[in-house]
């Protein structure tokens, strides 16, 4: 083959990238540039379903099951509707790291042993820095905003380290399962797994374009996710007694499937619904709810209205919660 030609095949893959298309007759073939962008073209509308599901499903996973199932045993769940969440919300961290610090974190929150207190070394170690061991901001910030390609270093970074507390999980490590995918190699397969089945998937589906999209959504999630240890603690309003500083901040109980109803759920940790105020929905609370209705929850930990008003140190909602709350449903 001659110089030129071999270049220009190069020039070629290079332009046209790798992508292998199937057409209407099923021919193999290399895409077009156009192909690449457009992949096969499948309506938009699919794509935003498709977004919308994936968030859901991380959200119950790491919310619902990473936290209030497996950290906090608000309710008892089928074990294999369990361990695909599980599988789900892995590139949060390994369940036995993700429950052992969570449960440290109650322990001692916002003080000097807490393993992510903004009170204690600042917004952006909360956020993000605690992951790495790290104070630097810049490596905080890079961090925080690499989306996808955290979980590239995350699939090696996490099973070997923050690993002080999982003697805190034991209960989480007896589980075949969980102990399994908690190890490095298995973890790594998982989050890679994760990363390419859906790069790969809405690249061929939708194309080039789709995939500036797919980066905006997977950043987000973790941003939304990490302001759970940082604002959390910060900003918003505590009208539940908890010896913390966490804090309810309403407007994000959408965006964190009610999550960032922190300051109920740090005075009662065990409760399994924690939108117990006027005009506050806890959408996994819904999902807690919907499951057990399939029979696949049980045992839902609902607290006890003398629990709440116990709890309760703004009078303005006392009322409220007298005639409203109901502790059996
Ligand atoms: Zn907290
Ligand atoms: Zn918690």
């Amino acid at each position: 083959m001659q110089v030129s030609s071999k270049l220009s095949l190069v020039t070629f893959l290079l332009t046209q990238s790798s992508f292998v298309f199937a057409d209407t007759e099923g021919v193999l073939r290399i895409a077009t540039e156009h192909e690449v962008w457009i992949g096969y073209n499948i309506h938009p509308v699919w794509f935003v379903l498709f977004m919308a599901v994936m968030m859901w499903t991380v959200a119950i996973g790491v919310g619902l099951f990473y936290h209030r199932v497996l950290t906090h045993r608000v309710f008892k769940p089928n074990r294999f509707l369990a361990y695909f969440f599980v599988t789900i919300a892995a590139p949060a961290g390994t369940p036995i790291q993700w429950v052992g610090n969570h449960r440290s974190h109650h322990q001692v929150a916002d003080t000097d042993d807490d393993p992510h207190s903004p009170t204690d070394k600042g917004f952006w170690v909360a956020h993000a820095g605690w992951y790495l061991g790290t104070e630097n901001i810049l490596l905080c910030v890079l961090y925080s905003f690499a989306g996808p390609l955290r979980m590239v270093f995350d699939a090696f970074w996490r099973p070997r380290t923050n690993q002080e507390y999982v003697h805190k999980a034991k209960d989480i490590a007896a589980d075949p399962y969980y102990a399994w995918i908690s190890k490095p190699g298995p973890y790594a397969c998982v989050v890679l797994g994760h990363v390419f089945s859906v790069w790969i998937f809405v690249y061929c589906l939708w194309g080039a374009w789709a995939l500036v999209f797919l980066y905006a959504v997977q950043l987000s999630f973790f941003l939304i996710g990490d302001t759970v240890n940082s604002i959390m603690h910060m900003w918003g309003d505590s009208p539940f007694e908890s010896g913390d500083k966490s804090r309810n901040v309403p407007f994000m109980h959408i965006l964190t499937s009610g999550e960032s109803f922190h300051n109920t759920h740090h005075a009662i940790p065990s409760a399994v619904n924690l939108g117990l105020l006027p005009g506050q929905f806890d959408l996994n609370y819904f999902w807690s709810r919907m499951f057990e209705k399939m029979g696949l929850a049980t045992e839902l930990r609902r607290p006890s209205k003398m629990l709440v008003l116990s709890k309760l140190k703004d009078d303005q909602y006392r009322e409220y919660i007298e005639k409203n709350y109901r502790e059996n449903l």
